[in-house]
């Protein structure tokens, strides 16, 4: 059935958060834990397709204790923020590609995709009514647009109803450490995805089943857990919401392949683009926790760094797991880690000229 032109209809908060309660809000910093006035919502139904697009006061969804999301997790998100720039410009970094893989996420869910101009419409009128909720200096406006199956049923098929909507939240730095090196968790034990499943996929299913591995790596005293495939516990995937790059000593950057088990990160994709612009030779292949050790024992390997949407670059100094420890390095921030953190952020804040068609 093909999709009618959306019309969103705009409902303003009658009573947004006074502007000191929200200047409070913005200057405690942190992730996720404060949330703007507004949020947008779109309704999808079996035969009617997506309708009833709202733009409206942040407020509890009324939902029925069958919706099928809560028996069997069909839900799917995305996450990108909002950036002020020094001349008060407001930047979104390539929203165009959280809207294509929101709907290869929804495609392996089965559920029904969004058009991508609806999709950033979204996020842009959101972005528009809750403008002064958008920190300057580091911060940054986290977008969280999701959908979820809201039929009230019991029955295991995809559901008949689905709702999409996007929140906002004002965020400064994910790690407590700020931009210091973080310590990582091996976890040997646990994965995250196996080959056919939904690894490559946003769904929220994907961190329920990290989260135990998430709490060990807290209780070690790490920042993120790392994942190894599910076959043979050998290959390093992937972080609990982050991608990961090795620099060895000859200036090769190695990551891992994308093989349906790692989900697919912009930030992962962008960084690619500029170290391929730069020269640098790129290896997307398999890297196994063995070589990890060797490497950083022999002085091969020279930095590693997680990237993803909410910490961006940040360099791995540490390495934990269940029979030892090890150092990358000189534990500090290298190089190559600076010169991508610096180059990234500066195009996400307009403080680089956006030659690539990355920001709008
Ligand atoms: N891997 C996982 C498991 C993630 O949750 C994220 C965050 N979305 C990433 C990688 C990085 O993706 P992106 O760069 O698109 O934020």
């Amino acid at each position: 059935m093909p999709q009618q032109p959306l019309q969103f209809t705009h409902i303003p908060h009658p009573t947004p958060t006074p502007a000191a309660e929200r200047q409070a809000l913005l200057d405690r910093g942190g992730f996720g834990t404060a949330f703007t006035d507004h949020m947008v919502t779109i309704e999808w139904s079996e035969g009617q397709g997506w309708h009833k697009a709202e733009l409206r006061k942040r407020e509890p969804f009324l939902l029925d204790p069958a919706a099928a999301v809560l028996h069997y997790a069909q839900e799917i998100f995305e996450g990108l923020k909002a950036y002020r720039g020094a001349d008060d410009a407001i930047t979104l970094f390539r929203p165009d590609q959280n809207a294509q893989r929101f709907n290869e996420s929804a495609v392996r869910m089965a559920m029904p995709t969004l058009p991508e101009a609806v999709f950033l419409e979204a996020v842009e009128a959101l972005v528009k009514a809750d403008k002064d909720w958008i920190p300057a200096g580091n911060g940054s406006l986290y977008l969280r647009p999701f959908m979820f199956a809201s039929e009230a049923f019991l029955g295991v098929r995809p559901s008949h109803h689905y709702t999409f909507c996007v929140i906002a939240s004002p965020v400064g730095d994910y790690f407590k450490g700020g931009a210091k090196p973080v310590t990582v968790w091996v976890s040997q034990e646990y994965s995250r995805a196996a080959k056919g499943g939904t690894g490559a996929a946003k769904c929220g299913g994907n961190y329920a089943a990290s989260l135990v591995a998430q709490a060990q790596a807290y209780e070690q005293g790490c920042d993120q857990v790392v994942f190894l495939d599910c076959a043979e516990h050998q290959w390093v995937e992937e972080l609990g919401g982050m991608n990961i790059f090795f620099v060895m000593d000859d200036g090769r950057l190695v990551t891992t392949p994308l093989s349906g088990t790692i989900l697919p990160g912009i930030t992962r994709k962008s960084l690619l683009a500029l170290a391929e612009e730069k020269g640098i030779v790129i290896e997307e292949r398999p890297y196994s926790f063995a070589e990890w050790q060797a490497d950083a024992q022999s002085g091969k390997l020279k930095e590693v760094f997680a990237c993803g949407t909410a910490a961006v670059v940040a360099a791995v100094g540490r390495v934990k797991f269940a029979d030892g420890e090890f150092q990358i390095a000189d534990g500090e921030t290298g190089p190559l880690t600076l010169r991508l953190r610096e180059e990234l952020t500066g195009l996400q804040r307009g403080k680089q000229a956006d030659t690539r068609g990355w920001v709008r």
